[in-house]
């Protein structure tokens, strides 16, 4: 028989961990690794750098395991967090790339890139800006299109623009969108510019209320054709309208998030191929309710392991 005495402390010790996971979307720089099983383990862990960005100069290769094994002296409870560009190098068997900074990026072709970079443009220059399909173009200042790698493995979808985007013409500048960066940098370990990130529709809603049915149909196919350039491997929608609108559903949030679903390119899952989605809650909302900020981490955590993307400061 258990003794229930020592359930609390077990419950502590776990929302204790929760809490610190999720705090890396705060930006808290030292992640919690996981707790040492062994007195060795956690001597190596307080010899572990205080920050887990501390990757070797010039990104030397840990060997053993699938991403290294722990550091000289260490005892399994700590590894040195590889460059993003070691990591993508490791997932496809080849050896490290010079020019850290462009990992976790399928590897194609330089044209290729460029292509879909220029196409991308092509679409933003001469359909979006110019855009007057929905009511929504009368209070804009600036239509806000996308930023982000062109072949990026991960997009990011939000609802719409909000003020401070309106004003700068980039998705996700404001306060929400501080903490989606800090969602992908110190929670993710990717940089900003190696995922993309737009939103359903290109132009602000006034006052920000929720885009409309008849707007978002509008401008739909602007980002239908945008996840058709870059062709992501994972979509995460941020918020309800950006979920509901990939998967044709108006189920809340609350109930899509926390597993996979699939978008169907081609509106339905008789023709064509899929993308995974992960439904998660928008950073504003996080904003307004930081208790559910767990949730949103064990979120983008089952986008990690689906791409296999190492937690920061944890050993593969
Ligand atoms: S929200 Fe979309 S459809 Fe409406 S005017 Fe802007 S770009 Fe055009």
């Amino acid at each position: 028989m258990t003794d229930a005495s020592e359930q609390p402390s077990i419950d502590l010790a776990a929302a204790l961990r929760d809490r610190l996971e999720a705090d890396g979307l705060l930006g808290v720089r030292m992640l919690p690794i996981h707790a040492p099983e062994r007195a060795a383990d956690a001597a190596s862990v307080q010899r572990a750098p205080a920050d887990y960005r501390a990757a070797p100069p010039g990104g030397s290769a840990p060997s053993g395991g699938r991403y290294g094994a722990p550091p000289a002296g260490g005892s399994g409870g700590y590894a040195p967090r590889p460059s993003p560009a070691r990591v993508a190098a490791g997932l496809r068997g080849e050896a490290a790339l010079p020019n850290a900074g462009l990992g976790l990026q399928k590897s194609v072709a330089d044209a290729d890139r460029d292509q879909r970079a220029i196409q991308l443009d092509v679409l933003d220059k001469n359909e979006v800006k110019p855009c007057t399909k929905c009511g929504l173009h009368e209070t804009r200042k600036r239509t806000v299109f996308g930023v982000g790698s062109p072949i990026a493995r991960i997009m990011f979808v939000g609802e719409g623009p909000g003020a401070d985007e309106d004003a700068t013409g980039i998705p996700f500048v404001g306060r929400a969108g501080e903490l989606l960066t800090k969602m992908i940098e110190n929670g993710m370990g990717l940089k900003r510019d190696e995922v993309y990130i737009c939103n359903v529709v290109k132009c602000r809603p006034p006052n920000n209320r929720t885009p409309a049915p008849d707007e978002i149909a509008m401008c739909k196919d602007y980002l239908l054709r945008q996840i058709a350039l870059i062709q992501p491997e994972v979509i995460i929608a941020l918020g309800a309208p950006a979920a509901q609108t990939l998967l044709n559903t108006r189920d809340g949030i609350g109930r899509l998030r926390g597993s996979w679903h699939e978008f169907h390119p081609s509106g339905t899952a008789m023709i064509g191929g899929s993308i995974p989605l992960m439904p998660t809650f928008h950073p504003a909302y996080l904003l307004r309710s930081p208790g559910e900020k767990p949730k949103a981490w064990a979120d983008l955590k089952m986008v990690m392991a689906k791409l296999e993307i190492p937690i920061p400061g944890q050993s593969g």
